[in-house]
């Protein structure tokens, strides 16, 4: 394990991490409380063995701040070991109520010491291994199975993080909804596993598309959803009219040029889709609003010939 040890004797310091090593263990040593909190993110130690009275910052008080880093991961947990010479009960409660895990003397045997170390880390992995598999849960809760896009859920979340964002700093905000021409046709002519296969090629190009123009600096933090079926939305938070327009044609002419076949899309021969955007200069109605409107404009670039994108009212 690498240990985090927090005391400001250097005698005792020396002699424990000795004993720490001979267990085989890393040691980072940290002689304040203070130094302890500003060393802990970057030793990410799998275990911190705290003294109580330091100068600087005492046990306690490095404790609470490092439990206050920890709440912005619900699952982070590194066990804190208090180990001091003044074991008193008050002590000892007013250590747990800081974060600690356990408490005890520096006196305690050798045996006692290893075996505490032990269940404590056995905690922490168990810890890690949850947080991992949390992370893991929450990335295919926000994500369509078929496309790896963001599903329509998490698209709701974060696109109100972002309009509330866009509100606040009164910046423009654009969505495009878009749909691919007649996919329907599309999946009775060709089956469903060529549909699937279809909407993962469209839901790249789309990726390809948005994550380029964030990485040129066109758009930042734009990104792309599966909307639901054959739909699928582009969120273009602090959109420029230009910006705007280009992922709209780039989006286009990049589906153009998959040349899927699909022989029942009327002239086209190929696979096309239809835009509607709506993109506001100052995000003032409600979010939905903007999807509606973009949703309409979808409606009238169907009806005026597919594969096109209507991007403003007349
Ligand atoms: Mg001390």
């Amino acid at each position: 394990m690498k240990i985090l040890l927090v005391e400001d004797s250097r005698a005792l310091a020396a002699v424990i991490s000795a004993r720490l090593n001979s267990f085989g263990h890393d040691v980072v040593l940290a002689e304040n409380g203070k130094v302890a909190v500003e060393v802990f993110n970057e030793a990410a130690p799998d275990l911190i063995l705290m003294d109580i009275d330091m100068p600087v910052m005492n046990g306690f008080e490095a404790t609470s701040r490092i439990r206050a880093f920890e709440t912005s991961n619900k699952w982070a947990w590194t066990p804190i070991l208090f180990l001091t010479a003044s074991d008193t009960p008050d002590n000892l409660v007013t250590a747990i109520e800081a974060g600690a895990d356990d408490f005890l003397s520096k006196s305690v045997p050798e045996p006692v010491l290893h075996a505490k170390m032990k269940a404590m880390a056995r905690i922490a992995a168990l810890r890690h291994r949850l947080s991992m598999a949390n992370q893991k849960l929450y990335e295919q809760a926000s994500r369509d199975g078929l496309t790896g896009l963001f599903n329509r859920r998490h698209m709701d979340m974060q696109t109100d993080v972002v309009w509330e964002e866009a509100q606040r700093e009164h910046q423009p905000f654009a969505v495009l909804m878009l749909d691919i021409d007649n996919f329907k046709k599309f999946n009775d002519h060709y089956g469903h596993q060529a549909g699937d296969e279809c909407l993962r090629n469209i839901a790249d190009a789309l990726s390809n598309v948005v994550n380029a123009a964030n990485e040129q600096g066109t758009t930042q933090g734009a990104f792309v959803a599966r909307y639901g079926g054959e739909e699928f939305a582009v969120v273009i938070p602090r959109a420029s009219p230009e910006a705007y327009e280009s992922i709209a044609n780039s989006i286009i002419e990049n589906i153009h040029n998959l040349r899927i076949p699909h022989e029942r899309n009327a002239d086209w021969g190929i696979v096309t889709v239809s835009i509607g955007g709506e993109r506001l200069d100052l995000p003032g109605n409600k979010i939905a609003t903007i999807f509606r409107t973009a949703d309409t404009r979808l409606y009238q670039a169907k009806e005026k010939g597919r594969n096109r994108a209507e991007l403003r009212g007349n």
